[in-house]
């Protein structure tokens, strides 16, 4: 079956045809030039950009594919989480495509769809993968026993993602918005072993109760506080052995966990997704490391690790394939749909 999946949940339009596991075309529209303008993601004027992008986006993707919409045999659209009036622009125009094509509708996962993806890179997944899900707005940790039907969360942050934390610490060091890459870039010329930063979540009593969750804010706040004193005595802030001791323990304590994880139950695949996990540190790290553990790492390209709507396609393909029942046509959004929920 022929799938259309469609994505709005925050500030990228995408829309992409996935025929079983096979990517036919995948466009995406960005209003990120316009937040820049801001210093972040405004929702209504996310919305408003996802207004004016989406029919333009979908017959772009159509046009491309050379495909018509009678060809189209389902519709998955993003259900959640996301921001509310974005996500509600993406479920308008599926349900409109889904009532005037006939055809079923599914909403999917966002999160989910951002592990999902590596199916159309890397092939079928195998019986059981670990997926960690790294960008802007989240870092969970997910166990796929099957990607369209069971998914556990095992962990997620506690408070800011990673791609936040990153965004935050670029900002206090004086980098342009978002800061992540520039971090990154600046991380690379630095020494990660200068500033010993603490990893978060290290007190035994959370050792035990938050295995696998993440915190980023105690260590962006020891980042701001080491900057404040060398700046207090007069001395020059060595941005990139700040950047790259930062960058380090972020890489660490994603990285540790994650591998525990798969040692824990029995996994040998780790996918890697979301725009965070462009980062060099945590790319290297893993690599290393899932070599060290015997573990297969897959991370898709990182267009398709940013929100896209290949990742939705994807994922409705997936669950198209299982035979779960389509969404009703009333389905609400949610911005903050569990992780567990693959379809709503
Ligand atoms: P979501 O809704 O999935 O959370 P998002 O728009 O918040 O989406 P993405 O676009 O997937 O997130 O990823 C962007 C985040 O990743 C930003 O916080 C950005 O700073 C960060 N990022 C991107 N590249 C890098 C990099 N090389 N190093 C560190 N952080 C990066
Ligand atoms: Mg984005
Ligand atoms: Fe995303």
């Amino acid at each position: 079956p022929l799938v259309l999946g469609i994505e709005s949940s925050c500030d990228e339009t995408g829309v992409a045809l996935v025929r079983g596991r096979e990517l036919l075309v995948d466009a995406v529209a960005s209003s990120m030039d316009e937040h820049a303008r801001y210093g972040g993601i405004i929702p209504e004027v996310a919305s408003r950009a996802h207004l004016e992008a989406m029919i333009p986006t979908i017959q772009r993707a159509l046009g491309e594919a050379d495909v018509d919409l009678s060809q189209i045999d389902a519709i998955a659209v993003t259900a959640g989480p996301g921001l509310v009036g974005p996500l509600t622009i993406g479920a308008s125009a599926a349900k409109a495509l889904s009532i005037g094509l006939n055809k079923p509708l599914y909403g999917v996962n966002h999160v989910i769809g951002h592990a999902a993806v590596d199916e159309l890179v890397h092939g079928e997944f195998p019986e059981r993968v670990m997926a960690l899900v790294v960008s802007g707005g989240h870092s969970s940790l997910l166990l796929v026993d099957d990607i369209a039907t069971d998914v556990t969360e095992l962990g997620s942050t506690l408070d800011d993602a990673a791609g936040e934390a990153f965004d935050k610490v670029g900002r206090l060091l004086g980098l342009p918005y978002p800061g992540g890459p520039h971090v990154d870039r600046l991380a690379r010329e630095g020494d990660p072993t200068a500033i010993r930063f603490p990893r978060g979540l290290t007190a035994r009593k959370d050792q035990e109760k938050h295995a696998y969750d993440f915190s980023f804010s105690g260590l962006k706040t020891a980042v701001a506080r080491w900057v404040e004193a060398r700046v207090d005595s007069g001395l020059e802030v060595p941005l990139n052995d700040v950047a790259a001791s930062f960058a380090e323990a972020v890489a660490d304590v994603l990285t540790a966990k994650t591998i525990a994880a798969c040692q824990r139950h029995g996994v040998e695949t780790l996918v890697v997704g979301g725009g965070f996990s462009a980062n060099s540190q945590l790319r290297d790290m893993a690599a290393k490391r899932c070599a060290e553990a015997g573990i297969d790492l897959r991370i898709p390209p990182i267009r398709y690790c940013t929100d896209n709507g290949a990742m939705i396609a994807a994922l409705g393909s997936a669950v198209v394939r299982a035979g779960v029942a389509p969404s009703g046509l009333d389905i609400p959004v949610d911005s903050s749909m569990p992780l567990t929920t693959v379809t709503v």
